[in-house]
């Protein structure tokens, strides 16, 4: 039943697909469903009964940790071999895999396959153009680039190696209706060694702006990054992504693998195969295979207001920003300060910020920051004067100084629990009021066991409700020791709800 029900979902969506991209999806998919009564009845002759995730077109098979090979010091390859299938079927044909209880790319063993173990499966030769192949290998080789990973065209043979099958269709395997299938280790979510990744590259077509090859380079940097533990996220611009468009309809452009915690799932959010509820694509690939070229930043061009010019309140600045990955975020920073920052939005360059109304008069340096996800940032820059140039601090903000007509405070020195008397002082841009009308540099912190604040500070909210990070209220009978009027180590006794009884050291700054 359960298995029914995974097929009806995948062949709604992918009807949709169909609808809205003119996706490629076999017309055939109903087959797998309705005749693949042996592949319930053995699944150990089949693959696993968890099969395709919902959404089913860019799958991948749960397979046991016993499926893979593994590698001395559980060592991963960083190469993977884009496999085109060169001349196939036909004599000298590189693309013939025996269905197997394991995946091996050096044997040419996979796992994944609607035919009976030790029956063996052909890949049909990429049939698209020259130059959609080299289109498509730049932007493998564009979405790997942060990691040390090689892309390479020519066969490894036996040194190990991953293996991305970029070729054919998926009757070619008998698993008819995905456009690209891998096996993930479900059990541990580890990296994996030598495993054969399937791109159905001749059911690819140009969809929600994407060309072909951008097409097949999304269903192949996913496909390829399960054999390294990674599920499915919910995000368009993550290549581990089923959603098409954003939520608008708009295109996201190319995937890369992102730095930012994505929920998993396909078309909604689910627990993640290995548990946990979300993925950050870019540092699992970071921990397995290190790193590899930093990114250009983004190319910033500030627009408005022009160099030179003056302004008067309420104004904004308007940039152009742009960068392959996308644009992760744009900070407006004036005399050295940030004052200002947006989300990037995909598929967005030109961006409008607005400049808060107190900023103090004087001469403005304007810097606009555009950084990627990948924190690779670049700066353009617009001076300009609002009202007259300070002359003395008296016109500028709390804190302030004033030199050659501009209004700045210096760089923040302040760490938690430090006196202060306004935020920009403080590293962490918050002073307030920690207890007792003491004002300290703090963080901001949602109450509750798990707080978030550092060592020696609690959440002055109850569970769920926003405080700040403050010491704990002093205790005023027995079990108080020490001095905290210097920076020593003092030593209270904390009794939590008579449960327990711990000795937490407690390190406090003076704060008067
Ligand atoms: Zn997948």
């Amino acid at each position: 039943m359960t298995r029914l029900v995974v097929v009806l979902k995948s062949l709604a969506l992918a009807s949709l697909a169909t609808m809205m991209f003119g996706l490629f999806v076999s017309s055939t998919a109903s087959a797998e469903g309705v005749g693949a009564e042996p592949w319930v009845t053995n699944p150990e002759l089949y693959d696993d009964p968890a099969g395709l995730p919902s959404g089913g077109d860019k799958g991948y098979i749960r397979a046991p940790e016993s499926a893979f090979v593994s590698a001395h010091g559980g060592i991963v390859s960083d190469i993977i071999y884009l496999n085109r299938c060169t001349g196939c079927p036909g004599t000298g044909c590189n693309c013939v895999f025996t269905k197997s209880s394991i995946n091996d790319a050096t044997s040419n063993q996979t796992y994944i396959g609607g035919v009976q173990q030790g029956q063996t499966m052909t890949i049909t030769e990429f049939s698209h153009p020259q130059a959609v192949w080299d289109e498509f290998v730049t932007c493998m080789r564009a979405v790997y680039s942060p990691y040390d990973v090689s892309i390479v065209e020519t066969d490894p043979g036996q040194t190990p190696h991953h293996e991305a099958v970029v070729a054919g269709r998926d009757v070619d395997i008998m698993r008819p209706g995905v456009l690209g299938v891998a096996p993930l280790d479900s059990s541990t979510c580890e990296p994996k060694n030598n495993v054969i990744s399937f791109t159905f590259a001749n059911a690819h077509g140009p969809t929600a702006g994407l060309t072909t090859a951008q097409h097949m380079c999304w269903t192949a940097a996913q496909e390829s990054a399960h054999a390294f533990g990674l599920d499915h996220a919910l995000d368009c611009s993550d290549p581990l992504t089923y959603l098409f468009t954003t939520s608008g309809g708009g295109s996201c452009g190319v995937r890369y693998y992102r730095n930012k915690l994505i929920d998993c799932g396909e078309d909604v959010a689910r627990d993640c195969v290995c548990g946990g509820r979300k993925q950050n694509s870019h540092t699992k690939l970071l921990a397995v295979h290190g790193q590899g070229t930093v990114p250009a930043p983004p190319t910033v061009d500030v627009t408005m207001p022009t160099n030179n010019s003056t302004v008067v309140e309420p104004f904004s600045v308007v940039a152009n920003v742009s960068d392959p990955r996308g644009v992760g975020r744009v900070e407006v920073l004036i005399n050295g300060w940030e004052w200002a920052q947006v989300e990037g939005v995909v598929g967005r360059t030109a961006y409008l910020i607005s400049v808060p109304n107190d900023v103090p008069d004087g001469i403005l340096d304007i810097d606009v920051r555009g950084c990627n996800d990948l924190d690779s940032c670049a700066t353009d820059r617009t001076t300009v004067t609002k009202g007259a140039p300070c002359a003395t601090a008296d016109t500028c903000a709390v804190g302030q100084r004033c030199e050659a007509g501009r209004c700045f405070w210096d760089p923040p020195t302040g760490q938690i629990g430090d006196d202060c008397t306004y935020s920009q002082a403080c590293l962490s841009n918050l002073c307030s009021d920690i207890g007792g009308g003491d004002l300290a540099c703090t963080e901001s912190c949602f109450g509750g066991p798990n707080d978030l604040c550092p060592d020696g500070f609690e959440c002055s909210a109850p569970t769920g409700q926003q405080g700040v990070c403050r010491p704990p209220p002093e205790e005023t009978g027995c079990c108080s020791t020490g001095s905290d009027r210097n920076g020593s180590t003092a030593l209270l006794v904390n009794v939590g709800l008579g449960l327990m009884v711990g000795l937490i050291a407690i390190r406090r700054r003076r704060r008067r």
